[in-house]
């Protein structure tokens, strides 16, 4: 690839309305080229013309907001990110509707969480009008690489990281916001298939006081052995339990869990400040509730997870979160043994709530919940 080239002497910048000053690129993907990627974009692997980004100082707090062209960052050696992992992230989609409008999903909960987050690994807080921001201007100026039809999405991805050149252990006193954005097809594109669960039995996603409940790198960085584990013993996903009793259940490495009972109600593992605060979970309960079923937070022995699904008082099980929307559950794997739900089947009300989700952030159903806000 070519250097990219972002000359406002050619193409004035011009602010977006948001803050945010565009300086548009010269060299954007041809709409061939484009068109070839929306084709089969995958996940994660081809971005878009621009990114959006905010530097923040100790000293001059948030500035430097702009759009530019999507290109590698330079970073000093002695970045602190590198060497102390001081970095957050959020992940969020943009829906192209069938009247061509681009919307988010409840993005005001992203701000919220990222600033959870920033808070808890000592970044400073983006302010909610600048993460939204953000995001308008940067799809809005890449607007044409919103995918349509079927389960396609532009993936959102901000992130905010230490920048500060500087070996001593403290917050950095210079942090970076970027908003990258990579056009994602569907996540199962033969058809929603139910995934197979490995427990982890040595290793822990997160502990009481930890960084569970924040949104940051580090938490993958701790997850990829265990997830690694799992795929040689030929399972999808892993399943971590509690770092003290190894006995409730907490999460996938990155999506909340829902159990479905025999009498319709539905119980997910309650929030104890180590399991990240999916905003698909939370909808998910919302949505569930409005569909009628009794909706409970609790704590979920893995005992009950092997019994249930034996005995039949577990029907159902699946997993959530904004990359996968709603994926069913089929065999939780440990050594020695297999415990399978539901003939390893989709289950009815895992279709039912993974239909309305799509509908409502596809805009076939009314927003009567006021989730959706318009990008483009
Ligand atoms: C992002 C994430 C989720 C899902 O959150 P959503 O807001 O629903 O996308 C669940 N668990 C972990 C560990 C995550 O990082």
């Amino acid at each position: 690839m070519s250097a990219p080239t972002t000359s406002p002497a050619s193409i004035p910048p011009s602010d977006s309305g948001s803050g945010f000053e565009v300086m548009r690129r010269q060299d954007p993907a041809s709409d061939e080229r484009r068109a070839q990627i929306l084709a089969a974009p995958g996940f994660g692997r081809f971005f878009t013309d621009h990114l959006a980004r905010a530097t923040w100082t100790t000293d001059g707090g948030w500035h430097a907001t702009r759009v530019e062209a999507y290109a590698p960052i330079s970073l000093d050696p002695s970045a602190a990110v590198l060497h102390y992992a001081q970095e957050i992230f959020e992940g969020m989609k943009a829906y192209r509707h069938a009247d061509g409008s681009v919307w988010a999903f409840r993005p005001t909960a992203n701000a919220a969480r990222f600033a959870r987050s920033a808070h808890r690994l000592a970044l400073p807080e983006l302010p909610q009008d600048l993460f939204l921001s953000s995001l308008e201007a940067l799809v809005r100026t890449d607007a044409d690489w919103v995918p349509s039809g079927g389960e396609a999405s532009l993936y959102l991805r901000p992130f905010m990281f230490a920048s500060e050149a500087f070996l001593g252990v403290r917050p950095a006193s210079e942090v970076t916001y970027m908003v990258i954005a990579s056009p994602a097809g569907s996540y199962f594109p033969g058809g929603v298939k139910p995934v197979s669960i490995w427990l982890s039995q040595e290793y822990t996603r997160a502990a009481a006081g930890g960084t569970g409940a924040a949104k940051c790198g580090g938490n993958y960085a701790a997850s990829l052995k265990a997830q690694a584990e799992a795929s040689a013993h030929g399972c999808d996903q892993v399943c971590f339990l509690d770092a003290a009793d190894h006995r409730w259940v907490e999460e996938l490495g990155g999506m909340n869990l829902f159990f479905v009972r025999d009498d319709g109600s539905v119980v997910t593992p309650a929030l104890t400040g180590t399991i990240l605060e999916g905003i698909t979970r939370d909808s998910v309960m919302t949505l569930l509730q409005d569909m009628g079923h009794e909706v409970s937070e609790e704590r979920v022995d893995v005992a009950d997870w092997r019994a249930g699904v034996s005995c039949g008082r577990i029907r159902e099980i699946f997993a959530c979160g904004t990359a996968a929307v709603i994926t069913p559950v089929g065999r939780l794997v440990e050594p020695g043994a297999e415990h399978v739900t539901a003939d390893g089947e989709t289950g009815t009300v895992t279709s039912a709530i993974r239909t309305a989700l799509l509908d409502l952030q596809y805009g076939r159903t009314d927003d009567t919940h006021g989730w959706l806000h318009r990008l483009a």
